[in-house]
């Protein structure tokens, strides 16, 4: 099975120290297969060729165990469109109980059908908007990690994740290209959430040196009940 995978994304496994079993490859070879199916009726990606959903889907996505690895851990994936971070994250760490949060329908159906079609347990998909489902108690404080990739600005994506993360939980957000600004602002966003950064982590891997790090914050306090604000009250005045 691992024949069907380049050998950029097999070395991208070794250095991250990652041996998959036969059946975690045919999980992501069939992933890989039905993304690109769907995405011919169904706007999923703007990636088409199977080696870039490789690396900059799959790979990209496991990246961020470079900044975490534990054996059981309750992940939050917020905006995941077809799946990024979190339905990689979720085959290569099957103990790992895993949300994927989206707002597009017709994306949760192509969540769903994957964690059907891959018999994943452990893993859900929820058709809702982070800002909503936020104040919802069974999701308030809960998660270990919180991640989300190219969904907002860190200030809103701050302000998403915030409230979701336990005290001690971590808020990892992959991001890539001149962030002096945005980093500034996310900052000063990140005081008002009880959240401070606490590492900043190039990603050097096969296919992706190109300014990919990751932004790991840690939740030193509960978040403030207020947050976060609507969405018209985010994009009206965002934090920072
Ligand atoms: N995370 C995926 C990835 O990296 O491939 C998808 C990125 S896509 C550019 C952004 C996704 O976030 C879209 O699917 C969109 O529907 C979703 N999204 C945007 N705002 C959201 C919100 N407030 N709550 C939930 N999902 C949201």
């Amino acid at each position: 099975m691992s024949e069907n995978l380049s050998a950029a994304f097999v070395e991208g496994l070794h250095e991250l120290d990652l041996d998959l079993s036969s059946q975690q490859i045919e999980q992501l070879v069939y992933y890989q297969q039905a993304l690109l199916d769907w995405n011919t009726r169904v706007n999923l990606t703007a990636i088409t060729d199977s080696e870039e959903v490789l690396l900059k889907h799959f790979l990209d996505s496991l990246s961020l165990l470079a900044a975490y690895r534990a054996p059981d851990t309750r992940l939050l994936d917020i905006g995941s469109g077809a799946g990024f971070p979190g339905l990689p994250l979720k085959i290569v760490s099957p103990r790992w109980r895993v949300t994927l949060l989206e707002a597009t329908g017709k994306k949760v159906n192509f969540l769903r059908h994957m964690i059907e079609a891959l018999g994943l347990d452990g893993v859900e998909a929820i058709h809702g908007r982070a800002e909503e489902l936020a104040h919802t108690p069974a999701y308030r404080a809960s998660f270990d990690v919180v991640t989300a990739r190219a969904v907002a600005s860190l200030s809103s994506l701050l302000e998403y994740s915030a409230p979701y993360c336990r005290v001690g939980g971590l808020i990892i957000l992959p991001k890539k290209g001149e962030l002096t600004e945005e980093l500034a602002l996310g900052k000063r966003a990140a005081i008002q959430l009880g959240t401070l950064l606490k590492s900043d982590i190039p990603v050097k891997l096969p296919g992706l040196a190109d300014g990919r790090r990751l932004l790991v914050w840690e939740q030193q306090k509960l978040c403030p009940a207020r947050f976060p604000r609507s969405g018209a009250a985010m994009a009206k005045k965002p934090l920072g």
